[in-house]
């Protein structure tokens, strides 16, 4: 039994490394755990 998976969601962004509480909105929303400003860039300038 693993139960060390249990995956507690925090509000680190992934990309510039803040904390944010839009970062698990946005997690929920785009599967990314970005907060609202790197969301911002990240749709102006789609990869
Ligand atoms: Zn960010």
């Amino acid at each position: 039994m693993d139960n060390t998976i249990e995956e507690k969601l925090d509000e680190l962004c992934e990309e510039c490394k803040k904390k944010d509480e839009s970062v698990i909105h946005n997690f929920m929303l785009t599967g990314f755990k970005i907060c609202k400003s790197c969301k911002l860039s990240k749709t102006l300038f789609p990869i």
